[in-house]
């Protein structure tokens, strides 16, 4: 069960998750990405993190700012597509954010995820209904941040965001796509589910089930 803090060993288990979870569904990734890009989304996300995990697991860091700058270089020089840099751009601010410390409570973790977030907005430049990450990530994070404004604890806070991020996720299968390669597609990207919105549902699924589940 969840306390009141997530430690740096969890952070790492967070990520060790979320790369499980993008190996997972790598095909269905690459699938959805075959709709309306080029259909690498699955092998992008696969083979950054497991770069990520090969990193963590051969220089082991001792505070989150370092973890995630490890996380965030390694992401934007492994991966070639789109979502490299904005993921991690992501993790990058989020470490940034978050500094030299072993432990985040929630409200710590509701402002670097956040700061995260800004960072893939700076980045990519997307605004919300533009049919990408930005749709899951915003809605997660906005109800994280409700959660841990009223005081919920961590276990509660994770699994609203992962509850929001879904929704989000499954509220781009209309949208026509503004931003990426999708946008080329003009009207023919409606109908589909945006390849990266999919796996930011699988990034605060992997951090809900590291808090929050048994
Ligand atoms: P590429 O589009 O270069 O092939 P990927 O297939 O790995 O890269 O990632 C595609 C995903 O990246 C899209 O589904 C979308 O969610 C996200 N994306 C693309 N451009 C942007 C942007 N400017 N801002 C936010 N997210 C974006
Ligand atoms: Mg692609």
């Amino acid at each position: 069960m969840a306390d009141g803090t997530i430690t740096l060993d969890q952070l790492i288990a967070w990520l060790r998750r979320f790369t499980e979870l993008v190996t997972e569904n790598r095909g269905y990734l690459t699938e959805l990405d075959s709709a309306i890009g080029d259909a690498d989304h699955g092998a992008n996300m696969a083979r950054g993190m497991a770069a990520v995990m090969e990193k963590i697991d051969g220089a082991p860091t001792e505070s989150a700012d370092a973890l995630f700058k490890q996380v965030g270089m390694t992401l934007v020089s492994s991966v070639g597509g789109a979502s490299g840099p904005l993921y991690g751009t992501f993790f990058l601010r989020f470490g940034g954010t978050a500094g030299p410390v072993t432990e985040l409570d929630s409200a710590t973790l509701a402002v670097a995820l956040r700061a995260g977030f800004d960072g893939v907005i700076a980045r990519g430049k997307a605004e919300p209904g533009d049919k990408t990450m930005v749709d899951a990530m915003g809605p997660a994070i906005d109800a994280f941040d409700t959660e841990a404004t009223d005081g919920a604890d961590l276990a509660a806070t994770t699994t609203g965001a992962f509850a929001a991020a879904e929704m989000g996720r499954d509220a781009t299968e209309p949208l026509i796509a503004r931003k990426g390669r999708a946008s080329y597609l003009g009207d023919r990207s409606a109908g589909h589910l945006d390849p990266g919105a999919t796996s930011t549902a699988l990034l605060f699924q992997a951090l809900a089930e590291t808090v929050a589940l048994p």
